[in-house]
């Protein structure tokens, strides 16, 4: 879970300082709580909702990428069988895993694109007046 919020930045209504996002910041945003800025030490907020749909986005993203690196997996395991049993000769077994290997690459470096986004955040009021608001 950490590596997937790697490389997320928000930058401070109050300072305007960039910060590199750390994961319990990011669950205090997905919760919709206030967390402070650590440059002014100022409360802050994401109460934008196109931004937090993103960061939304993001877990499933994280999702994503764990199940295929299982299915990849799977899939490599798979050909390596059926080449020792003999349903697959050895160039058809290489092509098989090079194209797994290949579609794994492609969405990791998509998935790694999507991730590289700063958040702006809002300022947020006292801690106690965040329910209220
Ligand atoms: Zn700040």
């Amino acid at each position: 879970m950490t590596a997937a919020f790697l490389g997320i930045k928000g930058r401070c209504a109050h300072c305007q300082f960039t910060l590199e996002l750390k994961t319990w910041e990011l669950n205090a945003m997905a919760i919709n709580e206030s967390f402070a800025c650590s440059h002014c030490q100022k409360s802050l907020r994401l109460s934008c909702p196109t931004q937090i749909k993103r960061l939304k986005a993001l877990d499933s993203l994280a999702m994503l990428r764990a199940s295929l690196r299982v299915m990849i997996a799977t899939a490599l395991l798979v050909a390596l069988v059926m080449e020792w049993v003999g349903m697959l000769t050895g160039i058809e077994q290489l092509n098989f895993s090079l194209i797994a290997v290949l579609i794994y690459f492609a969405v990791m470096l998509i998935a790694r694109r999507r991730q590289h986004l700063t958040l702006i955040l809002q300022a947020a009021k006292a801690h106690t007046d965040t329910f209220t608001s």
